[in-house]
């Protein structure tokens, strides 16, 4: 047990409160990190504006990285010491969905994310007598987190952790929904709609796995610089001009994918407008759970093909460990996803600059 600091969300639409509240030791299969980084997702902002039901008091934050400092009984793949990121899709191996190959929906999964708890339900965070609750199993806004070692991937010493916190969610998001998901293959055309940090990290996926055109749409011009810089070929400011005409155009009749990164019903609609009648859709970004997407389903008829994708449809222990590989080549530049650091106690600012757009890689730093 430990004494530690974590920010906590009491009620929606109010700020984070930064206090001291008592950790547990790491139990059978569950390890203690130290966080020394983790980045603000736009997902995290959704239980603060009340955008997805699940208890509270919870602690946000699920793009943690950091140092193990202690296992939990029949832990053997990792050690006090080791570093690792910690993406929120942990595998049973066993139900239905981790047999046939789709881990990523494995079905310990939700339960666990919808109610706040580690997988199998475990608690292990209190304040003065009251359990808190993690978003998405994590809760890495808070100096340690015990999670399963399902979530820990191992990552070496020459990668910086306020780097790769982001594969913890929005960088493998990004990659595999293009990679995994979309499954796009060397010449196939994609527009991706978003450049914050998981549409841009769709733009390195796509480029990495040899695309043909890469269209990159944004209301902001400084991420489409960006955007160009990782790999875009062409970019559409959808403030001057109408992104699904010019992708029309630009690829002659429609793009073989299109990925949504905004979680934005409109943008979805655009973006599915955007394929061939053989093109597929992929949404990644989160819209809020009581938000409905309205499609014309004659395009659906043309053989069209739309589908969403958790975390990139990751194989957590497979794909991690290969993003870091690209990331350590020089092939994966998560780096040069802008950054701006803040500290836990900022924790509240943080989130209004992600929030208003200005920041793609926010990161809290405990160092
Ligand atoms: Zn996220
Ligand atoms: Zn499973």
């Amino acid at each position: 047990m430990k004494k530690m600091k974590a920010a906590v969300l009491y009620e929606p639409n109010t700020p984070l409160r930064v206090e001291e509240v008592t950790i547990d030791d790491p139990q059978e299969g569950e390890v203690m990190v130290r966080i020394v980084a983790t980045g603000i997702c736009h997902s995290d902002l959704m239980p603060l504006k009340g955008q997805v039901p699940g208890p509270l008091p919870l602690v946000p934050g699920h793009e943690g990285a950091g140092v193990v400092e202690k296992v939990g009984r029949g832990v053997t793949g990792l050690k006090a010491g080791d570093h690792v990121v910690l993406p929120v899709i942990f595998n049973c191996g066993r139900c239905r969905y981790c047999v046939e190959g789709q881990p990523a929906l494995c079905s310990e999964v939700l339960p666990a994310h919808l109610m706040g708890t580690l997988p199998g339900g475990g608690r292990r965070l209190h304040r003065g007598g009251q359990d808190l609750h993690l978003f998405y199993s994590q809760g890495s806004f808070a100096e340690y987190v015990v999670v399963s070692e399902r979530t820990a991937v191992k990552v070496p010493r020459e990668a910086p952790l306020d780097v790769m916190c982001l594969l913890s969610c929005r960088a493998t998001t990004g990659v595999g929904s293009v990679v995994n998901r979309a499954g796009l293959r060397a010449g196939e055309s994609i527009v991706i709609y978003g450049c914050g940090g998981v549409g841009l990290s769709a733009v390195m996926g796509a480029r990495l796995a040899g695309a043909g055109k890469i269209i990159a749409v944004d209301l902001l011009d400084g991420r489409l610089d960006l955007a160009r810089e990782l790999g875009a070929d062409f970019v559409i400011n959808a403030s001057r001009e109408d992104p699904k005409q010019r992708a029309l155009e630009i690829t002659g009749g429609g793009a073989d994918y299109a990925i949504e990164s905004i979680g934005n019903v409109a943008v979805m609609a655009q973006a599915f407008g955007s394929i061939h009648s053989a093109g597929t859709c992929v949404l990644v970004g989160a819209a809020p759970m009581a938000d409905v997407l309205s499609l014309f389903p004659f395009e659906f008829l043309l053989g069209k093909t739309m589908k969403g994708s958790l975390l990139g449809n990751v194989r957590t222990m497979l794909d991690v460990p290969r993003y870091i590989d690209l990331y350590l080549q020089g092939r994966l530049p998560l780096e040069k996803l802008t950054a701006e650091y803040f500290t836990l106690d900022r924790v509240n600012e943080a989130i209004a600059a992600v929030d208003r757009g200005e920041v793609i890689r926010a990161v809290i730093r405990f160092d």
